[in-house]
């Protein structure tokens, strides 16, 4: 052991010593500079539905959709009451209830859930509270009845509240009549999440996809509940399917749309998913494939939500 003596030794613990604090001094600038960059969607989004407006707009019949807390909600008014379908983010129970009684006094009788997410179904207590009959994908109530973690948004959910998990369950369809319209209920299986349906007003010919659609801008895919590339463009085609050029269209996210809306939304989910597939068997890693923008011809369309460009490639990515 030539060179070890007690003074060779000190002065390597003291170096060792000395790297020890420069390593963990990096590691805490680095995780407050990380924490600035990857701030949750969940924070965001809940930040503005608390300082947004409710906005109201009529689709067809007697339909109409509100915007501006978490995912759009569409609502049909007859007299025998409302049909609500998706409730928003609780933060605004006050501004919702007020846009719903804008539309008319009577009640909501029924809330449909198009799939688990917080930003469409954290404002279930407040409709409840209102006297409605929450509907849903049977894995919907699996995921509300437990903490759920959603990785890439980095947040976990507590369990909903009993009142805010839907008692009225199906698998695969439903079909309800209410002031004389028929609303029919379908799960394609998983696509978004493992709970996504579709709910369609037929005689007004209004089809609600949820976050099967995001209109004009990259979607989230939850990898973390079921959720994937392949999944999510499968449900796109599902819906392309149902759809005629005369069909209404309620996305999750975005504005009102149609069937080329729809059909555009699934090219681009086809066309980056090949672009992210073929940098992946090349064995490319997650940095360098997102280096490579693999959505770039979309970008400028697509990316300016809050699902950029740089995460929407990782979401495709961890999926395939
Ligand atoms: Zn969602």
């Amino acid at each position: 052991m030539r060179g070890c003596s007690t003074g060779h030794f000190l002065n390597a613990l003291v170096t060792a010593v000395r790297l020890v604090l420069l390593v963990g001094c990096l590691i805490s600038l680095t995780s407050i500079w990380g924490l600035g960059q990857t701030e949750s969607p969940v924070t965001k989004i809940n930040a503005a539905a608390a300082g947004a407006e409710i906005t109201t707009e009529r689709l067809r019949g007697n339909l109409s959709v509100l915007m501006g807390s978490g995912g759009n909600i569409t609502v049909l008014t007859v007299p025998e009451g409302k049909f609500m379908v998706d409730a928003g983010i609780g933060v605004s129970c006050a501004k919702i209830t007020a846009a719903l009684n804008a539309l008319s006094r009577e009640p909501v009788r029924f809330l449909v859930n198009t799939h688990w997410h917080w930003d469409h179904t954290d404002g279930n207590k407040c409709i409840h509270d209102q006297g409605a009959t929450i509907i849903a994908q049977e894995n919907t109530l699996k995921r509300l009845s437990v903490a759920t973690r959603v990785e890439d948004w980095n947040f976990t959910f507590d369990p909903w509240p009993m009142e805010a998990r839907p008692s009225v369950l199906f698998k695969t369809d439903k079909t309800q009549q209410f002031g004389g319209e028929t609303i029919v209920m379908n799960s394609f299986g998983p696509g978004h999440t493992d709970t996504d349906i579709v709910v369609y007003f037929k005689k007004a010919d209004v089809m609600v996809l949820g976050d099967i659609f995001w209109n004009g801008v990259y979607p989230f895919i939850d990898n973390s509940t079921g959720g994937s590339i392949d999944g999510a463009i499968r449900l796109a085609n599902e819906a392309v399917e149902r759809v005629t050029d005369k069909t209404i269209i309620v996305p999750g996210h975005g504005p009102v749309g149609n069937r080329a809306e729809l059909v555009e939304f699934r090219d681009m989910l086809v066309g980056i998913r090949k672009n992210v597939s073929r940098l992946k068997k090349q064995g490319k890693s997650l940095d360098d494939v997102i280096a490579a923008r693999p959505t770039a011809a979309y970008d400028a369309k697509w990316g300016g939500f809050v699902i950029g460009p740089d995460l929407f490639t990782r979401l495709v990515y961890q999926s395939l």
